[in-house]
């Protein structure tokens, strides 16, 4: 199975955006998005965003104002996802429903917790995750949230894995489909937002990954600036040692801050997968640049 198709743009602090053209999902709206997306803003049926800050969502009222009013493909109202968590959405959902009311306020906003989800087509579904990036006092609702596209499949039972297919074959002649198989959920694709680095638990066996990258390395100014605004970010010896724990098919990097050179991250990418000899493909979205279907485009190529 290919990723999904991604359109990218992504520079900390001006603004990011990244539209799956595979599952219609357009995740975060910073500003500029409306322009560069121009017709294919039309492609989302949903825009899941992933915390409250002004890089991810400044181009907001701009693409409700053109999208609001139009239903999406499937007939159902534009939907706004946001974390629950984030008295900054309300306030926001509360203005431009009444600023564009013709417009934005047919959007149908919801309120996401960790773990909420929702169907998308082909029995896919698109689920909500706690991120690390902006503190709240109650874990139970969160203000920043990641989001993962998975579905479900049909597997044979582990305990059945090596019989010989006759046997299978009289067993589900006897039981049915069910007597054989269990239903799993299969994580396709993870999208992160800003956040500390996740953990192989958090991905879930997840394929496909698009990681925040914002530091080459620990550096006193990551550290300096964490502490300065409480909010998280990862660097990216954390990112490759995940990618290469959870054992991830494709591994994407967005959100790299501009302090470094382009050939500065590439170079560094280069070295930390070659250090750790990763197997899957690494792509990179440099800031400042827009990106057709990012995953296509490796800077590494993987091993084997
Ligand atoms: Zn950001
Ligand atoms: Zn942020």
């Amino acid at each position: 199975m290919d990723p999904p198709r991604l359109t990218v743009f992504s520079t900390p602090l001006i603004s990011t955006w990244v539209l799956d053209e595979t599952h219609r999902v357009l995740f975060d709206a910073g500003d500029g998005v409306s322009a560069m997306l121009e017709g294919k803003i039309h492609k989302a049926n949903t825009i899941a965003l992933t915390h409250a800050h002004r890089d991810h969502i400044a181009g907001l009222p701009q693409i409700l104002n053109l999208r609001g009013g139009t239903a999406a493909e499937n007939g159902e109202p534009l939907r706004v996802i946001h974390p629950d968590g984030s008295g900054s959405f309300m306030a926001i959902a509360r203005f431009l429903s009444h600023f564009d009311q013709m417009t934005s306020g047919k959007v149908k906003w919801q309120h996401w917790k960790p773990g909420s989800q929702m169907a998308l087509d082909d029995g896919r579904f698109l689920r909500s995750y706690a991120t690390r990036h902006v503190a709240c006092p109650d874990p139970a609702r969160n203000r920043s949230l990641g989001y993962q596209i998975g579905r479900h499949v049909e597997r044979l039972k582990p305990e059945l894995r090596n019989l010989p297919q006759a046997e299978l074959d009289t067993l589900r002649n006897a039981g049915g489909r069910e007597a054989i198989t269990v239903r799993e959920e299969e994580i396709l694709f993870t999208i992160t937002g800003d956040t500390a680095a996740m953990t192989p638990q958090d991905l879930g066996g997840c394929r496909f990954l698009l990681h925040e990258c914002t530091f080459l390395d620990v550096d006193e100014e990551r550290v300096t600036e964490a502490k300065d605004r409480g909010h998280e970010h990862s660097y990216l010896s954390e990112v490759l040692d995940l990618a290469l724990l959870a054992d991830v098919e494709r591994l994407a990097l967005y959100h790299i801050s501009k302090r470094y050179t382009d050939d500065e991250i590439v170079k560094a990418v280069r070295a930390g997968c070659a250090k750790r000899d990763l197997k899957c493909r690494v792509s990179v979205a440099l800031p400042g640049r827009l990106y057709i279907d990012l995953f296509s485009q490796a800077v590494w190529p993987g091993r084997g």
